[in-house]
């Protein structure tokens, strides 16, 4: 059970057909393979030992895509560094991580060489770009060039094959361990889940330092299909990457959608390829997909609900709960969990609560985490009885639909009544001049907690507070209604993963009443 053991079948009767395009380039899957065997080796050589962490800072691209599979291939474990990140984050990032071996590509050529000086672990920089290596760091090319193809090291099952970093958004990342086991086991259902096969032609849009586009990166490649890479999320470029390379199936954050959605002459390309749309990572405004569905008539769209500590999925609301005849409550649900996955939601005690009532979700299954990279006691606290405490509060439904009411540190406690942001922001995003929104709890002399909301309108459209609140007058309880709404016309700061950044958005209200209250 090995995440490499795709690219071992893809060549086993020529490796004719395309693995890999980016841009110009076009790689099949023979070549692709030899790039990894060599890149292997090269590392081996650099003094990458079974279980070392080999760690990547670079934009999306061919390399990206060859150093998942080179470092496993040689018997590594990846490590992806959050390309999005000051300089003392990333050195933080690494000096966490230990990786023997660093490959930059040309956008980090600089900070490359300050964050090999940082972490002592690192042995050898490699620079994967055009032009002369700088320093000290050796030529991507030039070592492949000169390695000898090795044999797959054949790691597997529970030996750690990789570190994902979270989004951080609700604080500081954290680093994932997650077996070759943890992924298999939820590529295997997912794919078939999703009814995914080899002709799968996959879109990576998202960074793939995170694991959200990641795990669409192994999956891909154990089904032995096509990735197409892009260097980062455009809606243009996404659009002609579609369309040029005849993508089957790509995955998007909802803000992304969002942005899809924006341009003027989304029905001037030519999308016939595109099979499915799968979207998670963030919640997703019920209104939002509605308006996606209508645009994509003809794609089938499925939801993943999860986390890095889950590989990333635990729960899925698949393509046929999107079918115009499904129950349309089912929409604002993350669908049913997948059958690997056991789910059970709990209260402060770890007691299972009934259909219906709100607490923490909980996970166990082949998919949860082996625990956070040098955080024992966090990785206790988080697994504690067995389960994987996720951090995020739902509910069931008799017919086993799991809601996701909030991130738990999102919820809004106002005069002593829980508000989840989820649902104030779904009565928000339902009027037909809000782009995107976010709700947060401000301090609050009364109600301790006030609910918050932060609206961006469509351009041009007279949109006011007033009537923002009359509009959630209509759909939610007066205590969930924004007390205040701050109508903005520029988008909503987003996170390094493209997540609505809240911590962000409550930092000004917070920090003034901290002032106040010493
Ligand atoms: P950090 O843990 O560092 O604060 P993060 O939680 O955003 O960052 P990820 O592992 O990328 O890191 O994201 C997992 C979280 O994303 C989940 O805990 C959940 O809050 C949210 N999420 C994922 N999928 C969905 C979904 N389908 N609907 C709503 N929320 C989702
Ligand atoms: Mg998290």
């Amino acid at each position: 059970m090995n995440l490499t053991m795709g690219l071992r079948k893809a060549i086993a009767f020529g490796g004719d057909a395309e693995a890999l395009v980016c841009g110009d380039v076009r790689l099949d899957h023979r070549t692709f393979v030899d790039r990894v065997a060599r890149l292997a080796a090269a590392l081996r050589g650099l003094g990458m030992g079974d279980g070392d962490r080999v760690a990547m800072l670079a934009a999306n691209g061919q390399h990206y895509i060859e150093y998942y599979f080179g470092v496993l291939w040689g018997g590594g474990v990846i490590v992806p560094i959050n390309s999005r990140f000051a300089l003392p984050e990333m050195i933080e990032q690494i000096r966490d991580a230990g990786p023997t071996v660093l490959i930059v590509d040309a956008n980090f050529a600089e900070t490359g060489a300050q964050l090999a000086e940082a972490a002592l672990s690192v042995k050898a920089l490699l620079y994967a770009g055009a032009g002369k290596a700088p320093g000290n760091a050796l030529d991507y090319e030039a070592v492949l060039a000169g390695a000898r193809p090795c044999e797959d090291a054949l790691r597997g099952g529970d030996d750690l094959a990789c570190i994902f970093y979270t989004g951080g958004t609700t604080g500081r990342s954290k680093g994932v361990m997650l077996s070759h086991r943890n992924l298999w086991a939820n590529v295997a259902v997912t794919a078939g889940r999703l009814g995914l096969d080899e002709s799968i032609v996959s879109l990576h849009a998202g960074p793939l330092f995170h694991l959200a586009a990641g795990a669409r990166v192994f999956t891909t490649a154990m089904l032995g299909g096509k990735h197409v890479v892009i260097p980062r999320f455009t809606p243009a470029d996404v659009l002609n990457a579609i369309a040029r390379d005849k993508v089957t199936v790509a995955t998007f954050v909802p803000t992304m959608l969002s942005r899809l959605l924006e341009l003027p002459d989304l029905a001037s390309y030519d999308l016939s390829s595109l099979r499915m749309i799968t979207y998670g990572a963030s919640p997703m405004p019920e209104a939002l997909l509605i308006e996606c569905m209508k645009r994509f008539p003809a794609v089938r769209f499925a939801q993943s609900y999860g986390m890095t500590e889950l590989s990333p999925v635990a729960t899925m609301l698949g393509p046929d709960d999107h079918l115009p005849d499904a129950p349309k409550r089912h929409l604002r649900s993350a669908g049913r969990p997948i059958w690997s996955a056991e789910v059970k939601v709990v209260d402060e005690k770890d007691c299972e609560l009934p259909f219906g009532k709100v607490g923490e979700i909980v996970v166990r299954g082949p998919m949860v985490m082996q625990g956070y990279w040098n955080k024992p006691e966090l990785t206790a606290e988080t697994l504690r009885g067995g389960w994987m405490h996720t951090g995020d509060s739902g509910y069931f439904e008799p017919d086993g639909y799991l809601y996701i009411a909030d991130r738990i540190k999102d919820m809004i406690i106002s005069g002593g009544e829980n508000v989840y942001s989820t649902e104030v922001e779904n009565a928000i995003c339902s009027h037909p001049d809000v782009l995107q929104c976010a709700v947060i709890g401000i301090p609050d002399a009364r109600w301790g907690e006030a609910v918050h909301a932060v609206v961006v309108r469509r351009p041009a459209a007279a949109l006011t507070g007033a009537d923002i609140i009359a509009h959630c007058r209509g759909l939610i309880a007066g205590y969930k209604c924004p007390r205040s709404v701050d109508v903005r016309d520029e988008a909503l700061p987003l996170s390094s993963v493209n997540k609505i950044n809240k911590v962000e958005l409550r930092e000004p209200f917070w920090s003034a009443h901290a002032r106040q209250v010493n």
